[in-house]
């Protein structure tokens, strides 16, 4: 019954713009100042056209369609939609419990449906796009990128890989039982030790339908047993991965805070660096060379060392991250000068969801333009992506991705943590 009332209403409604001579409805927004991040500059009293959930048109003094909506935000500045280049939104509710066995306590569709808020609060907090670098459960974040791309969920644009690729007992293990324990086949997906295991995990993801690969080439902070120092993978298991994902054409991304497993990742091909942590000079002219993307998570200290304060840090990963902190700042700053190519990742999970925005002003304060920093989430992120046709400025035919802030980012980037207009794809989930 209910479905037949709402069929006569979508005719009744579709005669109606047909009689109007349109295909579908039409959006259109006054933008007070637009950030053009491709140019780098900010362009006064923009109108943006919006239709089919894309961009149509934009520039000054263009003709309002007859019967468009209008959205004013003429007072505001408007920016395209942000992208966090490492998330982990499928990971449950953390709940201020930094120790990953707290998944152990939870059945896998707790742990999704838990995640639920961690895909709206993003996107409420105007990040549109996500590239979601890993989950415990494996295939939770499939389920989560499907389940928003349906509608059943609000949340980004995700991009997800799947499961985590590392070796036994490493940096993207569940760690830290006596060895007589089992753990469930998704807790343990993405273990190989060899470059033909490598390519097999590469294959099942591939088949899983995952959108990228993350390898993980040195030992992790937030590991138990795990030593950030160490190299994982070898070079052989790392070019195994690069090559694997090429014949899907997925991009991989490789997790190393070590400078050798920093260097074999870049020599391997990986598109990004996540953490980068301890790169050194060799490192950054290399990543320069070969145009790898650094996705250098910066603020995220800040919420280790709080959580360590409050108690809620296991203290083994507090002594990892001991003094790591400052030196990857430090290394951002050094990769910044040499030119190297930066994408804004938070590894937002550590943090909570609702503060992924405050690296912005990190990566101001060592060094960054703001403009820079904007394109570091926007143009950089959707070529880091490989989405650059679709994501990351606000140019006809790219994905309607659009937020707005009240002041002026390019004077105070502390503006963007306060986003208060969110469309993505055309709808408007804030405003
Ligand atoms: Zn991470």
């Amino acid at each position: 019954m209910l479905k037949k009332f709402s069929c006569a209403l979508l005719l009744i409604v579709s005669s109606a713009f047909a009689s109007q001579g349109q295909q579908s409805p039409v959006t259109v927004i006054r933008a007070g100042k637009l950030i053009d991040v491709d140019a780098g500059r900010a362009l006064p009293n923009q109108t943006i056209v919006i239709r089919n959930g894309k961009i149509e048109a934009i520039g000054e003094n263009l003709a309002i369609p007859a019967g468009a909506t209008i959205i004013d935000l003429s007072k505001m500045a408007v920016l395209p939609g942000l992208i966090d280049c490492h998330t982990h939104l499928a990971d449950g509710a953390h709940e201020g419990n930094s120790d990953p066995t707290f998944q152990l306590r939870r059945t896998a569709s707790q742990v999704v449906l838990e995640s639920i808020p961690n895909a709206r609060i993003t996107l409420e907090s105007g990040f549109t796009t996500v590239r979601d670098v890993g989950v415990y459960r494996a295939l939770n974040d499939v389920a989560l990128r499907d389940a928003i791309n349906k509608g059943y969920v609000v949340g980004p644009r995700m991009f997800v890989a799947g499961a985590y690729i590392t070796i036994t007992g490493g940096a993207g293990a569940m760690t830290g039982f006596a060895p007589d324990i089992t753990l469930p086949w998704d807790l343990r997906y993405g273990e190989a030790n060899s470059p033909w295991e490598v390519r097999q995990k590469v294959r099942q993801l591939a088949h899983d339908g995952v959108d990228h690969i993350k390898v993980l080439s040195t030992g992790a902070v937030l590991t138990h047993g795990s030593n950030p120092n160490s190299s994982e993978f070898t070079l052989e298991e790392l070019q195994a991965a690069v090559s694997e994902a090429a014949n899907f054409g997925l991009r991989v991304e490789a997790h190393a805070h070590a400078p050798l497993g920093i260097k074999n990742a870049i020599r391997a091909g990986v598109a990004s660096i996540e953490h980068a942590t301890l790169i050194d000079d060799e490192g950054i002219a290399l990543a320069k060379e070969r145009g790898t993307y650094l996705d250098m998570d910066i603020y995220d200290e800040e919420c280790i060392q709080e959580a360590g304060r409050q108690g809620n840090m296991p203290t083994d990963f507090l002594e990892h991250d001991r003094s790591l902190g400052e030196a990857q700042r430090q290394r951002f700053t050094k990769a910044l000068r040499a030119g190297v190519k930066l994408s804004f990742g938070t590894d937002a999970g550590v943090c909570p969801y609702d503060v992924a925005a405050r690296q912005f002003a990190f990566m101001v304060k060592y060094g960054m333009t703001p403009m820079q920093a904007i394109q570091s989430a926007t143009s950089n992120a959707a070529d880091l992506l490989g989405k650059s046709d679709l994501l990351g400025s606000l140019k006809p035919g790219k994905y309607a991705d659009i937020i707005a802030v009240t002041g002026d980012p390019l004077a105070d980037i502390h503006v963007l943590e306060h986003v208060s207009f969110v469309m993505k794809e055309g709808k408007i989930y804030k405003q």
